[in-house]
């Protein structure tokens, strides 16, 4: 006799409660204001309710979604909440979400052309789209010598940047017989800790990364980093890296790409622009200054799934040249070598990234880009700046409070003049208090609250709250 017994989910009860889950997500968003922004979890709290082992038997679906409810929601921070002004935003939106959910129902693997030719198809023309929408160079067009892949974070961008920079300049040397040590890259003290983090994983080591110095906009400072060089290159080390950043995590500095593209050429180093969240606003025209100097990359990343309505994971990985990317990555067993590989008309994303596997992806982006059209999209990115820009408008107009960096964007970084004991004590009342979530950084040495609009439904009614409730605290803490 065959065992016909089945465990799993039959396809009635899948739509059933497929239909369910659903609901629930859209009871989430019309709730989720009524939710304290931050979790008020203690550690432990949350696993501290689930059993010491797994179940033996399979239970019921419907018990398990009551424990989402019961358990896991007050250990979740709302990132969703249009009140969450912390970090940068991971922010979501219908279209995103349902195209997420399709890759999973459909469930490729994208690692070769030929294991989902749409995957990839797809992937390659909805990043083509974006280099006119953003004004990006046509080089990044896989048209041209370039090309654009998505990976799941900026991180990973950086650190295949930096793989691919490696080798160019040891003519693949590296790959073949390790890295020797004098390998010498370059960063600002203002940019995101995954390039030192790419720096480790990559076998530079941490003490080859410079970080350079930055000017009283928190922008690294060109003639800094050509001296910096030239005293590297005398010692006898070989620079040949430098990341640009354009929206600095602490306080959104810009970087001048241009002037430091100036830099890299002049030895040949391979320059990295890491715009993650502020590539966003290049949709939009008046913003495209951003991108200046860009055309000089030879590669560049921004994260849709920050700032452009896309849920995590989606970034955008562009390379001027993608024979130095692909060389570095390219790999082939005998297992992965199929017929429309060998032809080269195909675009194998497997060699563009570190893993092999890969989801489908760009389903959601296109799904995005689909249902709110340029226009759509660069409404709600004026808005978030419009707004925090209003923001940045009260602070200024406050004696009690000041700028603590330029505000070109959606960040605004303020802090009270008192000093970092009352700057402390603000963050904590407001963030303890659930009505909203801003976190911190350190400028000039000074504790200075962060505010990033950016939630895909922050209005200007959750601004307004925001300051209320910044004067409101800030009137308690004095009284
Ligand atoms: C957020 C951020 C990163 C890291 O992004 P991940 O996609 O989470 O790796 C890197 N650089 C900048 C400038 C960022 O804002």
């Amino acid at each position: 006799m065959p065992d016909t017994k089945s465990f799993h989910m039959s396809p009635e009860e899948f739509r059933r409660q497929g239909y369910a889950v659903i609901d629930w997500i859209a009871d989430y968003f019309a709730r989720v204001e009524d939710f304290p922004v931050l979790s008020r979890a203690s550690p432990g709290e949350i696993r501290s309710q689930l059993p010491q082992a797994a179940p033996q038997a399979g239970e019921a679906f419907e018990t398990i979604l009551g424990d989402v409810e019961r358990v896991i929601l007050p250990g979740i921070t709302h990132w969703q909440s249009p009140n969450f002004y912390a970090y940068f935003p991971a922010n979501a939106s219908g279209p995103a979400i349902l195209g997420d959910l399709l890759s999973s129902g459909l469930g490729v693997q994208g690692m070769l052309w030929s294991t989902s030719p749409a995957c990839t198809e797809l992937e390659t023309q909805v990043l083509d789209w974006l280099v006119p929408m953003l004004g990006l160079p046509e080089r990044f067009l896989s048209s041209g010598s370039g090309g654009g892949v998505i990976h799941d974070s900026a991180s990973s961008a950086v650190l295949c940047a930096l793989l691919a920079g490696r080798e160019r300049a040891t003519q693949f040397h590296s790959n073949r017989h390790g890295c020797d040590g004098r390998l010498i890259a370059y960063c600002s003290t203002q940019t995101h800790s995954s390039v030192e983090k790419a720096a480790k994983i990559a076998g530079i080591g941490a003490e080859n990364l410079r970080q350079i110095e930055v000017d009283e906009n928190f922008a690294m400072r060109p003639q800094a980093l050509a001296r910096q060089i030239a005293a590297d290159e005398a010692a006898g080390l070989t620079p040949f890296f430098v990341c640009a950043t354009v929206g600095t995590t602490s306080s959104n500095a810009i970087d001048p790409v241009r002037a430091l593209a100036r830099v890299c050429r002049q030895s040949n180093l391979w320059l990295h622009v890491d715009a993650a969240m502020c590539g966003t606003a290049a949709l939009c025209p008046e913003f495209r200054s951003l991108h200046d100097g860009v055309e000089f990359a030879d590669s560049y990343c921004f994260n849709p799934h920050k700032w452009m309505f896309t849920n995590f994971d989606c970034d955008c990985f562009y390379v001027a040249d993608r024979k130095h990317l692909i060389q570095t990555l390219s790999v082939l067993p005998e297992y992965l070598r199929n017929q429309a590989t060998e032809s080269g008309a195909v675009i194998d994303y497997r060699d563009w990234q570190v893993p092999l596997g890969r989801r489908f992806r760009a389903l959601k982006l296109w799904f995005v880009i689909r249902h709110y059209g340029i226009e759509g999209l660069r409404h709600h990115v004026r808005e978030h700046v419009r707004l925090a820009q209003e923001f940045a408008g009260w602070v200024r107009n406050d004696e009690r409070f000041e700028l603590a960096a330029p505000a070109p964007l959606n960040l605004v970084c303020f802090r009270l003049r008192q000093g970092d004991a009352a700057n402390q004590a603000l963050l904590n009342a407001l963030n303890a208090s659930g009505d909203l979530y801003l976190t911190h950084t350190k400028l000039d040495g000074k504790l200075t609250l962060r505010l990033c609009v950016g939630q895909t439904n922050t209005e200007a009614r959750h601004v307004q709250a925001a300051w209320r409730r910044v004067l409101e605290e800030t009137a308690r803490l004095a009284g």
